[in-house]
């Protein structure tokens, strides 16, 4: 057991940061005993999938992305509706945002999220209260970033990507979506 490699002092709060600022690494390991399934598990610092040892790379990467989606899903299912307004006040702190006055679930199927940069009032679709939470956050900070700059310019984007999985946020959106949704809405 690689115990030496568990902080033992991480305290709860600690461990609560660490999941909402990054998605859990992915661990691939080729088992040569596997021959045509895979299994994962999450362990502390990542995300572990066995494999069959000597598979197409390609087919590979399409069953661990299944089989760590599904992971995922399951996580979440098990997890409560996350806070919004605590959420944003904590990410708007971290990376330097103008806090909200209001954020709130929104029941919205043609975009992720909206916003009024002029009554600094944001809507999150109800679609995202069951997405990983470092996607979730991507978004809340996208919108955060509009309430300083209300359109997609280069200043937008120097804001925006303060959080730092903002592209991997946008690749899992638009799988999600059939890439059919826009990202957001300004008002
Ligand atoms: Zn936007």
């Amino acid at each position: 057991m690689p115990t030496a490699l568990l902080d033992t002092t991480l305290n709860t709060d600690t461990k609560a940061l660490a999941e909402e600022v990054a998605p859990l690494a992915i661990r691939v390991i080729r088992s040569p005993k596997r021959r045509k399934t895979a299994a994962a598990k999450i362990l502390p610092d990542c995300i572990e999938v066995r494999v069959p040892a000597g598979m197409a790379p390609d087919i590979e990467a399409d069953m661990v992305a299944k089989l760590v989606t599904r992971l995922e899903r399951k996580r979440i299912a098990n997890a409560g509706t996350p806070n919004l307004a605590e959420r944003a006040a904590h990410l708007a702190q971290r990376y330097n945002l103008r806090q909200p006055v209001s954020i709130t679930w929104a029941e919205q199927n043609d975009r992720w999220g909206s916003c009024s940069s002029l009554r600094s009032t944001i809507r999150i679709s109800t679609r995202l209260a069951k997405v990983p939470t470092w996607v979730l956050n991507a978004v809340i900070v996208h919108e955060l970033a509009h309430l300083s700059e209300p359109n997609h310019s280069p200043a937008f984007w120097a804001l925006a990507n303060r959080y730092p999985h903002q592209e991997r946020a946008s690749g899992f959106l638009e799988a999600m979506s059939g890439g059919h949704c826009d990202p957001c809405h300004i008002i």
